[in-house]
């Protein structure tokens, strides 16, 4: 079946106006749409599943909301910025409560650490493990201000589709010896073994394998200082809710249920989508929020490509798998924060076996989500919502999820159990896990990786899909897998760099 743009009520022709397809509602896709309908484009999203956010999807069992990835909201100014795009105030929509501390950091041995955008406070458990180490903490701020400045300032919205970008940059990225990994310049600062784990945890929550990412992430610290780490009322659905409605107020129109199959090409520019069940979608742009080892390798995979072939993805390095366990408890545990990290045992041989051999662990580190801390409306009366999270190998490893799962989830709860969370296992009310076969399958993850392509230093800027596509002209990519990489303030900064390499509306009509 083939819907021509202009047989459709309210199309291309009879509104005039140029016609951007996004394929995908996650934080990408739907910034993608704010900026696009911003710049005059009728914007249609196409999703998949049958509700908007992609990873940020929003799982509700018995009573329980649990958001299904995204927690930490960091850079809150990226989307004040969308939601001025739509003409409406951030705040009216959604809201955000700053986080003390960040988190709780909780090592092995039982001893915790709060950590948290104070200096003082942070300084003063420093001091507690390690006194030798408190001036190489102000040190170590003082660098990741640096890396900030130039990794998130400068470049962040840089389109790098030229290798002269890339090659601009390169005075810069010596001078901030981004060669070095986040584990080895936290090293360089700091000499207890709890703090540099504690400094050196966040590529984690990108995908990076804090050993062999790039120093240029050790930016990270100094960016949830600068802005503070936050959670939405109502959990990030909420987020995800108001730019829905964001968008619907822009005249965008989401449709679910829609999963596209092909993007269509004539004369190697991108010219609509088909989806699954055969309609054809004409578009003047078409903006992808999908996996780019997807968007390459399956959406345009009857395309001869120049640069992303099936091998080059083949031989490019994913992100981890993550394993995640949403549970509500019949009752609460008040004392457990909002953000809790729970280390294992093993830290660098843990992330070699995540990493490199590609094999599920005895032991594990943990992130504990409780949103019930700061809002109780997420669960029935009495309750907690919980999700833990494991980084575990993507499906290049030989981990079989069908019969590892359960074991896998049962070994994580007598552990909270033994830890934060005693006598969970008689407290659990409700319970779904989710491992990388999910992400394959659900959410069209290539490898089943939580983030995409791993942000190492030869997977990073020009190195990345680029956001203008390389392959097809009027065809865009946004999201974790393009520049600038993982994360719901690196997809909504991708979208942002659509205002530099998207053509005015006007040029199409
Ligand atoms: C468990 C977890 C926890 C995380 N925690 C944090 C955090 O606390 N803070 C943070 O900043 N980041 C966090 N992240 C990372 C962040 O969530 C992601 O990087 C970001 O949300 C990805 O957005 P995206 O737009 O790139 O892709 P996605 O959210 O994956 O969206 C892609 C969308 O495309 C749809 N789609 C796929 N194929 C098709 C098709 N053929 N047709 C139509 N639709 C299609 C999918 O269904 C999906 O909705 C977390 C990620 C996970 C998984």
């Amino acid at each position: 079946m083939t819907v021509a743009a202009s047989h459709v009520p309210g199309s291309v022709q009879s509104r005039g106006k140029a016609h951007a397809v996004v394929i995908g509602s996650g934080f990408g896709g739907l910034a993608a749409a704010v900026r696009l309908a911003a710049r005059g484009f009728r914007v249609t999203i196409l999703e998949k599943l049958d509700a908007p956010g992609g990873r940020a999807y929003v799982h509700q069992r018995d009573g329980f909301s649990f958001d299904a990835g995204p927690t930490i909201i960091t850079a809150p100014f990226l989307l004040e910025e969308l939601w001025d795009l739509g003409g409406r105030r951030f705040a009216d929509d959604v809201d955000l409560r700053l986080m003390d501390p960040f988190y709780r950091i909780r090592f092995d041995d039982g001893r915790v650490f709060d950590y948290s955008g104070d200096a003082d406070k942070v300084k003063a458990q420093i001091a507690e493990y390690s006194p030798a180490d408190v001036a190489g903490y102000d040190r170590f701020m003082a660098m990741s201000e640096k890396v900030f400045k130039v990794g998130f300032e400068d470049l962040g919205h840089v389109p790098f589709t030229n290798l002269t970008d890339m090659l601009r940059i390169v005075p810069d990225m010596a001078m901030l010896q981004s060669y070095r990994t986040v584990y080895g310049m936290v090293s360089s600062y700091i000499k207890d073994p709890f703090i540099r784990q504690v400094l050196s945890f966040h590529p984690l929550l990108i995908g990076g394998n804090p050993f062999t990412v790039t120093s240029i992430y050790v930016l990270i610290s100094f960016l949830e200082r600068k802005w503070g780490v936050h959670s939405a009322m109502g959990g990030t659905g909420a987020v995800v809710n108001g730019l829905v409605s964001l968008v619907e107020g822009q005249g965008t129109e989401i449709r679910y249920n829609a999963e596209v199959e092909r993007i269509l090409i004539q004369d190697g520019k991108a010219t609509g989508v088909r989806l699954a069940s055969g309609e054809e979608i004409t578009a003047d742009v078409v903006v992808s929020d999908v996996d780019p080892a997807i968007t390459y390798g399956k959406l345009l995979a009857e395309h001869p490509r120049k640069r992303w072939t099936d091998r080059k993805i083949e031989r490019s390095q994913f992100s981890n798998g993550l394993f995640v366990w949403y549970f509500g408890t019949k009752r609460q545990y008040p004392d457990v924060k909002h953000h809790t990290i729970l280390l294992g045992p093993r830290y660098r041989e843990l992330i070699q076996d995540i990493f490199k051999h590609k094999t599920l662990a005895e032991d594990f580190s943990l992130y504990l989500y409780r949103p019930t801390a700061t809002d109780p409306s997420l669960a029935p009366e009495g309750c907690d919502a919980f999700y833990v999270l494991a980084p575990v190998p993507h499906l290049g490893g030989d981990t079989d999820w069908e019969t590892q799962a359960e074991p896998y989830r049962a070994r994580i709860a007598r552990y909270l159990s033994d830890s934060i969370l005693p006598g969970l296992e008689d407290q659990i009310a409700t319970s779904l896990v989710t491992t990388p076969l999910d992400f394959k399958h659900r959410l069209n993850s290539h490898l089943g990786a939580g983030f995409s392509l791993e942000p190492t230093l030869m997977q990073s800027a020009w190195f990345r899909p680029h956001n203008k596509s390389e392959e097809v002209e009027h065809l865009y990519l946004v999201g974790a897998g393009t520049h600038p990489g993982a994360g719901v303030p690196g997809v909504i900064s991708s979208a942002r760099v659509l205002d530099r390499v998207v053509p005015d509306a006007s040029t199409f009509v």
